[in-house]
C-alpha cells in the first residue's frame, strides 16, 4: 500500500510519501536506544511536565489536527475534533497517575519474612524502546493511548502509523518535539508494514504493541513469539447490544444508532450484533430502524454530517461483501444495503435480520455502518449468541434487572461489560478483549505496567 493521504469524500490523491529507507531507520533505532539510556532516569515530575505541555499543545491545534484525520480517513469533523480532545485528556490523565500507578510495591511483612528477606520491594522499570503498529480509525487516540502510559513509564516510542495516515503520523512525531521531548522520545517512521518485521527483529526494539486486524496481529506476535518480546494486541471486534424486556427502549434504540455508526461505523468497540429479547423487538426494531434511517450521511468536513464515507475503496468493497453474501442467504434489509450515488467511498446505515450462522456476517467484523439485529427468547439464548463469536472485546447489556446483570457480567465472553450504555474507553479504565480481539491491556494501571520489567528486589 503507497504512503499517502487520499480523500475518502472524493479519491484524490492529495499527498504522497516515500518510504524511509534502511539507513534513516537504522538512525531512528540507534537514536531511539540512545535516548532510552538518558530518558528511562528522568524523574516523573519531568516527563509528566512534558506529556502536561504537549496536551497543551493538542488543545490548541484541534482544529488543525482535525481536519487533516477528517480529510485522511473520513471520520465527521465534529468527532475528529472530539478524538483530539481525548487524547489530551488521557495525556492529562497519566501525567497526573503514572508515578502512583508505577509506585514501589511492598509485599506483606508476614511474605518478606517468610522469603528470608529483611526487606523486599517489586519496583516497575522501563523497558525500552517500543514499536507501535497502529491502525488508521482513531489515527490519534491509538496512537495516545500507546504513547501516553509509555513515555510516563520511561520507555521511548516508535510508531510505525497506517499507510493511509501519514500527515497525522508526522503531525504526532511533531507534537512530541513542540512539546520538548528529545528528539528520540518519540519517532514516526514512515515504512509500509512489509519493513515491521526487521524492526521486530532488532535487538534494540524490545517489545510491541499492534492495534489492528488479526492478520496483522498475528504476523507481528509471531515474529515477537519468535525473539520472545513482549506483545499487546488490540484487534477486531464484533461486539454484542443485548436488549432485555425492562430496558428503557427509547434510549436503548436511540444509543444503539450511535454504538453502530460512531467513527462512520469503523471501531473496534462498536455495537456490531443487536440481540433483542422477542417481547420488546419489534418496538426495538422500529425505532433502531428510523435512527438509522435519519442519519445524515454526506461529506465529513459538514458540521452536521452524522456518518462519512469510509476510508478507503477496499474497505467498501469488503462491507458490500459480506452484505451481499448475507442478503444471498435469505437476510433481509431493513434499511440501507447499497452506497449511494456520487463519488466518495459512501455506504448507507444499514440493518439486516433474519441472521444465520452460516453467513459470514455472523462471523466476521463488519467495518461500516451495518447492523446484524437478532430475536432472543430469554437470557440463556441471549448468552449463547453473543459469545458465538470468534471475538471477544467489550459488550452492552440493557436491563433493569440486577439478575439479569449479574448473569451477563459472569458469562459474557469480553474484555467489558457496558449496562445500559455503550462502549466507551476512558483512561482510568483497562482496555482490550479475550479470544481473537487479542490480549494484554491499555489504558488504567494495567496498561501502563505492559511494557514495565517488574522486579523484586530482595535485601538479604
Ligand atoms: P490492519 O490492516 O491490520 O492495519 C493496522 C496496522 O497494521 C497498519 O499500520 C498496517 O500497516 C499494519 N499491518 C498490516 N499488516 C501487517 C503485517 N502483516 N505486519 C505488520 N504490520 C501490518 O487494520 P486496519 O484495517 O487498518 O484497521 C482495522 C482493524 O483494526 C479492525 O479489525 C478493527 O477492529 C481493529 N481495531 C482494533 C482496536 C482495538 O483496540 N481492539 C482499535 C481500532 C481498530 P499498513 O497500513 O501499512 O498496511
Amino acid at each position: 500500500m503507497p504512503i499517502a493521504t487520499v480523500n475518502p469524500a472524493n479519491g484524490e490523491t492529495l499527498k504522497t510519501y516515500e518510504a524511509m529507507g534502511a539507513e534513516e531507520i537504522e538512525r531512528r533505532l540507534q537514536l531511539a536506544e540512545a535516548t532510552f539510556r538518558t530518558y528511562r532516569t528522568t524523574p516523573f515530575a519531568e516527563r509528566a511536565k512534558l506529556l502536561h505541555r504537549a496536551a497543551e499543545l493538542l488543545d490548541g491545534l484541534q482544529q488543525d489536527i482535525g481536519r487533516v484525520m477528517t480529510t485522511e480517513m473520513g471520520k465527521p469533523i465534529k468527532q475528529a475534533r472530539a478524538e483530539a480532545a481525548k487524547c489530551a485528556k488521557a495525556m492529562r490523565w497519566y501525567a497526573e497517575n503514572a508515578e502512583s500507578l508505577l509506585a514501589d510495591e511492598e509485599p506483606a511483612d508476614a511474605d518478606v519474612k517468610d522469603s528470608g528477606a529483611s526487606r523486599a520491594l517489586v519496583r516497575y522499570r522501563p523497558l525500552g524502546p517500543v514499536l507501535a503498529v497502529m491502525p488508521w480509525n482513531f489515527p490519534l487516540w491509538q496512537v495516545i493511548r500507546f504513547a501516553a502510559p509509555a513515555l510516563m513509564a520511561g520507555n521511548v516510542g516508535l510508531l510505525k502509523h497506517a499507510s493511509n495516515v501519514p500527515q497525522t503520523a508526522l503531525f504526532l512525531e511533531d507534537l512530541f518535539h513542540q512539546a520538548g521531548y528529545t528528539e528520540g522520545t518519540f519517532q514516526t517512521l514512515l515504512i509500509g508494514s512489509g519493513a515491521v518485521e526487521e524492526i521486530l527483529r532488532d535487538e534494540r526494539v524490545k517489545a510491541a504493541t499492534l492495534t489492528g486486524s488479526e492478520p496483522a496481529g498475528r504476523s507481528v506476535a509471531s515474529t515477537c513469539g519468535d525473539m520472545v518480546k513482549k506483545t499487546v494486541l488490540e484487534l477486531g471486534g464484533s461486539d454484542p447490544y443485548v436488549v432485555m424486556p425492562s430496558a428503557d427502549i427509547d434510549r436503548a434504540a436511540e444509543i444503539a444508532v450511535t454504538a453502530r455508526v460512531q467513527n462512520n461505523g469503523q471501531s473496534c468497540i462498536a455495537a456490531k450484533r443487536f440481540i433483542v429479547h422477542a417481547d420488546v423487538y419489534d418496538a426495538f426494531a422500529e425505532k433502531f430502524v428510523r435512527g438509522m434511517q435519519t442519519l445524515k450521511v454526506g461529506d465529513p468536513m459538514d458540521e452536521a454530517t452524522d456518518v462519512g464515507p469510509l476510508s478507503s475503496e477496499q474497505g467498501r468493497a469488503d462491507l458490500e461483501e459480506l452484505v451481499d453474501d448475507a442478503t444471498r442467504s435469505g437476510a433481509r434489509v431493513l434499511c440501507g444495503g447499497e452506497r449511494p450515488e456520487g463519488d466518495g467511498w459512501y455506504y448507507r446505515p444499514t440493518v439486516l435480520t433474519d441472521i444465520t450462522r452460516e453467513m459470514r456476517i455472523h462471523r466476521e467484523e463488519a467495518f461500516g455502518p451495518v447492523a446484524t439485529l437478532y430475536r432472543v427468547h430469554d437470557l440463556d439464548e441471549a448468552v449463547l449468541l453473543a459469545n458465538d463469536s470468534p471475538f471477544g472485546l467489550s459488550s452492552n447489556v440493557w436491563t433493569r434487572d440486577e439478575a439479569e446483570v449479574d448473569r451477563f457480567v459472569r458469562d459474557l465472553e469480553a474484555g467489558a461489560v457496558y449496562v445500559n450504555g455503550m462502549t466507551a474507553s476512558h483512561p482510568a479504565f483497562p482496555f482490550g478483549g479475550v479470544k481473537r480481539s487479542g490480549y494484554g491491556r491499555e489504558l488504567s494501571g494495567h496498561g501502563i505496567r505492559e511494557f514495565c520489567n517488574i522486579t523484586t528486589v530482595w535485601h538479604g
